[in-house]
C-alpha cells in the first residue's frame, strides 16, 4: 500500500461523506501517509513546510482521516498522537510515563479478541486503541 492508493482510498471516503476534496486535503494526507511513526498535529504543521495551512485545517482532516480509519488517533495524558494504520501490521502500545516512550507490540490473539467483542455487540467500529501505560525498563533502573 504505497502513499498514491492510501490517497485514492482518502479520496473515495471523501466523497462517499460529501466532503470537499481540496488540495490542502490531499498534502495533508499524503504527508501522514508517508510518516513512519507516532506524530502529533503541531509535528505534522512542521513536516508539511507550508506555515499558511491553518492548525484548523489540520485537526480536521486529521478527523477525517480517523474516521476514515486510515488513521488512528491515541488518547494520552497530555496530547494526542496520531499514526498510519494502513499498510501497517496492527499493533498496540505501552507508554512510559517517565521519558514517553513509545513501544509497539503486535498481539494476534489480542486483536482477535477485540474482534470478537466488536462483534458481539454488533459495533461499527471506526478506531481502537489499547494502551498500557507504565515505567520502561530503562526508567526503572534510574534511581
Ligand atoms: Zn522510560
Ligand atoms: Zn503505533
Amino acid at each position: 500500500m504505497d502513499v498514491k492508493d492510501s490517497l485514492e482510498l482518502f479520496q473515495k471516503y471523501l466523497q462517499s461523506q460529501k466532503q470537499h476534496i481540496t488540495q490542502t486535503r490531499l498534502k495533508i494526507a499524503a504527508e501522514v501517509f508517508k510518516s513512519q511513526d507516532h506524530f502529533d498535529a503541531h509535528d505534522l504543521w512542521r513536516r508539511l513546510e507550508e506555515p499558511r495551512i491553518a492548525p484548523a485545517t489540520i485537526y480536521r482532516t486529521l478527523d477525517l482521516l480517523c474516521r476514515s480509519g486510515l488513521v488512528r488517533r491515541m488518547e494520552l495524558e497530555n496530547r494526542a498522537l496520531y499514526e498510519r494504520v494502513i499498510g501497517r501490521p496492527r499493533h498496540e502500545h505501552l507508554v512510559c510515563v517517565h521519558c514517553g516512550a513509545i513501544l509497539e507490540f503486535e498481539d494476534p490473539l489480542l486483536e482477535d479478541r477485540l474482534a470478537e467483542v466488536v462483534e458481539r455487540f454488533q459495533f461499527h467500529r471506526i478506531s481502537h486503541q489499547v494502551i498500557v501505560s507504565g515505567i520502561c525498563p530503562a526508567c526503572q533502573k534510574k534511581p
